[in-house]
């Protein structure tokens, strides 16, 4: 099996975290109200999705 030989430092550690973020996937403006929605999804702020109105509460 495979061993590292060198112990991974903090700094080398932390510069490698430093590309992973924490990211909104697949937000989008809606095209109704202007608020921002998950893509695919109906809009939550006034239950339209694809130009009609789908969720009525
Ligand atoms: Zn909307």
């Amino acid at each position: 099996m495979a061993v590292p030989k060198r112990r991974t430092s903090k700094t080398r550690k932390r510069k490698r975290r430093t590309h992973f973020k924490l990211s909104v996937p697949g937000m989008v403006k809606c095209p109704q109200c202007g608020e921002m929605k998950l893509s695919h999804r109906v809009c939550k702020e006034c239950g339209y999705y694809n130009g009609n109105e789908v969720v009525n509460d």
